[in-house]
């Protein structure tokens, strides 16, 4: 890889060129990394419902030409000026969010929302000098929260790169960078169920299932999937989950119904939906005295969240999450050592493979909610 060193990469990548339009493999030229810079080999990337959304582009400010991409694994091709914690050759996974090291939310135990690098969906160029490293001719192409990892190599800021155990398979754990680490953080570090508790989770679809999974790894006795699509009800068994409701089957409010289920509420509760309803549900589902809901999905930018103030006051306790808590380079490798020492299993999150030529049908496969994860090959 020394031979490209400081030259412009060409290269393969998914051009996004319009909204809604299938991506068109390109060949496009991939600047060097600048001052703070990595410029990375992908080699597995998979999709998540993030980069399907705003390719959409249904609603948010629309960017084209783009490249998507955010959850992935690599190799540091090269780094640029002042990058000390990673060289070439080193196995990463790029990060949509990101951890400077220097802020007030970096240097706070508590908070992973770092002021530099917290995901921003409308950038599309990089930080130092508001340009984009990726062009095609001459003509530049937009980046994507700061990985566009549908491209055989890209440019990342230093702090949205994790460097990670090198003989963690990256076919596998590049899930961990976007959806896996989100619904298992929120649960093991957010919710926190005591050994032997009773959980929910509202919607199980890839991040929720996350959940459930730190649900079965923290020794929950009780986990209650809800979701309005009984088809998901059989898969959801492999991650831990052991009964269903599904709100569409009960004519009083959900909440009712696993209140009657549980003796009084559930210890624990994750809301992955975005539903603003299912996110007071979740909250309103929790036992009183102890219990703690936890919100995961993205509301709609309208939705009010109304609750009795009783509901608190008899002690139940409404928290919110981003990315499970986890700092991405200071946490993100401790989960793919969860992984390899075979606490949390990744592989049933993979449901499809394909080469890159057919990335489209990753997308297919969303649209159509069929499976979890599509890990595309970048090497064919
Ligand atoms: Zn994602
Ligand atoms: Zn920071």
């Amino acid at each position: 890889m020394s031979g490209t060193v400081g030259q412009v990469i060409h290269c393969k990548a998914a051009v996004a060129w319009e909204a809604g339009k299938p991506l068109v493999i390109e060949q496009v030229e991939v600047a060097p990394p600048q001052a703070m810079e990595v410029r990375l080999k992908i080699l597995y990337t998979s999709l998540c419902h993030t980069d399907v959304y705003f390719w959409e582009a249904k609603g948010q400010h629309p960017l084209f030409p783009r490249i998507y991409g955010h959850e992935a694994g690599g190799i540091v091709e090269s780094v640029g000026e002042g990058v000390t914690d990673l060289k070439p050759g080193d196995h990463v996974l790029p990060i949509f969010t990101g951890e400077c090291k220097e802020c007030a939310h970096c240097k706070s135990e508590e908070s992973n929302m770092c002021d530099l690098l917290r995901i921003n969906t409308d950038r599309g160029v990089m930080l130092s000098d508001g340009k984009s490293r990726f062009s095609i001719k001459g003509q530049p192409i937009y980046h994507f929260l700061g990985t566009s990892t549908f491209s055989e190599y890209t440019v990342a800021h230093v702090g949205c790169v994790t460097k990670i155990n090198p003989l963690a398979p990256l076919d596998k754990v590049c899930v961990i960078s976007c959806g896996i680490s989100t619904g298992l953080g929120a649960m093991v570090n957010v919710a926190k169920p005591p050994k032997g508790s009773t959980v929910a989770v509202f919607g199980l679809g890839a991040v929720g299932l996350a959940a459930a999974e730190g649900a079965r790894i923290a020794g929950a006795s009780r986990i209650i999937g809800v979701d309005l699509n009984p088809s998901r009800f059989e898969g959801a068994k492999k991650f831990g989950v052991t009964e269903f409701v599904n709100p569409k089957d009960h004519k009083k409010p959900v909440q009712e119904v696993i209140a009657e289920m549980t003796n009084g509420g559930v210890d624990r509760s994750v809301e992955c939906t975005g539903n603003v309803d299912a996110m007071i549900s979740a909250f309103e589902c929790v036992h009183d005295g102890w219990g703690v809901a936890v919100l995961v999905g993205v509301p709609h930018k309208d939705a009010v969240f109304k609750t009795h103030p009783i509901n608190l006051l008899n002690e139940r306790t409404l928290k919110g999450t981003f990315f499970g808590n986890y700092k991405p380079r200071s946490d993100i490798p401790s989960v793919v050592e969860k992984y390899m020492n075979k606490e949390l299993e990744v592989e049933k999150f993979i449901t499809h493979q394909v080469p890159f030529s057919e990335i489209n049908k990753a997308f297919d496969y969303m649209l159509r909610g069929e499976g979890l994860r599509c890990i595309i090959s970048m090497e064919e």
